[in-house]
């Protein structure tokens, strides 16, 4: 995969001064990637943007870069003395602790040059906060937080908010699962209202549109496409349930890929396979939500820096974490959702590197893995590893449209009821249950239309 050309073919095309100019090039990087070059100037300029971009695009510098000379352009002007103390400028919200030193890193990485220094720093759950709380005091530039420690810290007054700048959410399709929404409702209420909104997702569920109608003003629409996923080279490896470690060892055994990431779907599922290929005497650990940060974030280094053959790991490694190197992801078992299943191979083929995905799958799983091309649009070919062929008397999963429990029949009097009501409702003359039930005025926008679920429009 080769990063896509962009018509700005140059860093020093944009508005950046000499020591960001200089950090770019000492991370080598011939040419700004598509979403750099449209997101930039469009931050350089202040406005909001929105940006359908993959982890592998350069997403992370496209929004550091911008911040960075922004905050260069402030230390320049006279009033910015007055901002010191637990007041932040930039806050970029991410999804997991992980991610959240990746970025912390990035942006080290393109400040290095710049003096005196700009305080970059991250905090996020499951360590202490009040090693955080004292940090924080000593004058803190660009935050990065995953959303319940930064909502905890916002709570002990240990940060404020008074003069943020810009805000950023990182891999925003993930920050919209329910375990981040009452933390991040409740952090946008102690936002100033009028800043700058950075969004960042790969994909595109229905909550991200309606989260970005409510969030976004005049947003800048950046969509990069998925270029990645069609330039990985995918498979699928058809087993029994019972043979799958089997496979999974032979065909590390031929193809030797290191480092290799694979992802299981369950804690258990992780601890189990990284004793098996131990036993098989492979260099091969597990990093899910149940181990000490400390020790995920070991494994993490390990891995990225080839002392660790084998990762294994929930999706908390399938997203953001930037593996420059990897030449394959396996999925040992099946994400849940679809989008995940791109989320982790997208891992792979990284920064113009090739990529290969493979997914073990049993008959039970036949159904999952259909609906998965099905939501992705691909269609992958069943292969098979030689002496592990699937048994033909193996139950298959079928592919099921829809979960939907099958409604029970109405009984005679309920069925006679809703007959009369819809009846009644064709002539005018009643509500419908909902309207009943809630008092709803029938033409008035719905209680969802009417107030913002993240906030209020910083217009
Ligand atoms: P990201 O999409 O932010 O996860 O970035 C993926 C990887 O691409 C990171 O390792 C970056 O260091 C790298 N990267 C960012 N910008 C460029 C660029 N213009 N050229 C080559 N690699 C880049």
């Amino acid at each position: 995969m080769t990063l896509p050309t962009p018509p700005i073919s140059e860093f020093n095309e944009f508005e950046l001064s000499s020591d960001l100019l200089s950090a770019v090039k000492n991370c080598a990087y011939q040419q700004p990637t598509l979403v750099q070059t449209q997101a930039i100037p469009a931050i350089l300029l202040g406005k909001d943007v929105l940006a359908e971009a993959q982890t592998g695009s350069g997403k992370t510098a496209a929004y550091a870069l911008p911040i960075l000379e922004q905050l260069l352009r402030y230390r320049a002007t006279p009033s910015e003395d007055q901002i010191r103390g637990n007041h932040i400028r930039y806050l970029i919200l991410v999804p997991s602790r992980e991610l959240a030193n990746q970025v912390s890193q990035e942006f080290y990485q393109y400040s290095r040059d710049i003096m005196p220094k700009i305080n970059i720093r991250s905090v996020y759950g499951g360590v202490e906060i009040e090693p955080q709380i004292k940090y924080l005091q000593q004058n803190t530039d660009i935050l990065i937080a995953t959303p319940q420690r930064i909502l905890a810290l916002a709570e002990k007054k240990a940060v404020q908010f008074n003069y943020l700048q810009s805000l950023v959410l990182d891999e925003v399709d993930r920050l919209i699962e329910d375990s981040f929404r009452e933390p991040i409702e409740a952090l946008f209420k102690l936002l100033p209202t009028q800043r700058q909104n950075l969004m960042f997702t790969a994909t595109f569920p229905q909550q991200v549109r309606s989260l970005i109608r409510q969030v976004l003003y005049h947003p800048v629409v950046i969509n990069i496409k998925q270029q990645s996923q069609e330039q990985i080279d995918q498979h699928v490896i058809t087993t029994n349930p019972q043979d799958k470690v089997a496979v999974l060892y032979s065909l590390i055994q031929q193809y030797h890929w290191q480092p290799l990431l694979v992802f299981c779907s369950t804690k258990k599922a992780c601890d189990q396979l990284a004793t098996d290929l131990q036993q098989k005497g492979l260099n091969a650990v597990a990093i899910h939500g149940n181990k000490p940060q400390e020790e995920r974030e070991n494994r993490l280094m390990d891995f990225k820096h080839g002392k660790l053959a084998i990762l294994i790991a929930t999706d908390l490694a399938a997203r953001g974490i930037d593996f420059i190197n990897l030449p394959c992801v396996i999925n040992y078992q099946l994400p849940r959702v679809p989008n995940d299943y791109l989320h982790r191979i997208g891992r792979t083929g990284r920064a113009g590197k090739a990529g290969l995905a493979i997914s073990i799958i049993s008959p039970l799983e036949y159904g999952h893995f259909n609906a998965i091309e099905k939501h992705l649009n691909i269609t992958l070919e069943r292969e098979q590893v030689k002496g592990f062929e699937v048994d033909e008397q193996a139950p298959i999963q079928p592919y099921k449209k829809s979960r939907k429990k099958a409604k029970k029949p109405l009984s005679k009097k309920r069925k006679q009821r809703q007959n009369n009501r819809k009846k009644q409702q064709k002539e005018g003359v009643a509500l419908t249950n909902k309207q009943r039930e809630n008092d709803i005025d029938p033409i008035a926008p719905s209680k969802k239309e009417k107030t913002s679920v993240w906030g209020q429009k910083n217009n």
